[in-house]
């Protein structure tokens, strides 16, 4: 395979890109210069050197001492898993990185998130494959046994993708909330019906945590 159809095809996975797009990266890094490329190469070199997943929220951020320092067998934290100060007995599920950095700008929650990594669409054939469902049980239940859990809440976009994958999380933890006794929340009433998360303004944003139901 040429190197320009091996990086289009690498673009082309990227979420909302297709074929022609990608074709038209690769062009455009073709007529950027050599030293474009490769700090375009070394940034991404740093992406995977730098940036440690969460060992508890599973989100993305960027380990001091780089992902390598990470003592053996303990889970590296990011900044808020790592604060003692935050409300233990909460944890919100959200969608994607974004979301959750925009509740917490919204300043409306004060417990623990954990990052699902995707939406499920309604007729998907494996969806423990395409969001992180199984880590997010095993985590509420470490949670619920340590932790006195009282609260999970379900703060995923008002779109029919999201609406469709609240539903699904809600009834796989449905068993965890009846064995230890936590209730399982939604976001409230007044975010715009179809807007993603990551668009809704912080106050909206704050008043739907607030007001969970
Ligand atoms: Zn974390």
């Amino acid at each position: 395979m040429s190197p320009t159809q091996k990086l289009a095809d690498l673009f082309g996975e990227f979420p909302g890109i297709g074929p022609r797009q990608a074709e038209r990266f690769v062009y455009f890094l073709l007529r950027k210069n050599a030293a474009y490329r490769r700090a375009l190469a070394l940034a991404l070199a740093d992406l995977g050197r730098m940036v440690a997943q969460c060992g508890f929220c599973g989100r993305h951020f960027t380990a001091p001492g780089g992902r390598s320092d990470a003592r053996a067998g303990a889970a590296r934290l990011c900044a808020i898993c790592a604060d003692e100060g935050r409300d233990r007995a909460r944890l919100m599920v959200i969608e994607k990185d974004v979301d959750l950095e925009n509740v917490e700008k919204s300043g409306g929650f004060r417990g623990r998130y954990f990052v699902l990594g995707g939406l499920i669409a309604p007729p998907e054939r494996a969806p423990e494959e395409r969001i992180r469902i199984r880590p997010l049980c095993e985590c509420v239940r470490n949670a619920a046994a340590k932790d006195a859990l009282s609260e999970v809440v379900l703060a995923l976009s008002p779109t029919t993708s999201g609406e469709h994958t609240m539903h699904y999380v809600r009834d796989a933890l449905q068993p965890l909330a009846q064995e230890y006794g936590f209730r399982i929340a939604a976001l409230g009433r007044g975010l715009s019906t179809g807007l993603e998360l990551e668009y809704s303004d912080l106050e909206t944003l704050k008043h739907a945590v607030e007001n969970r139901k």
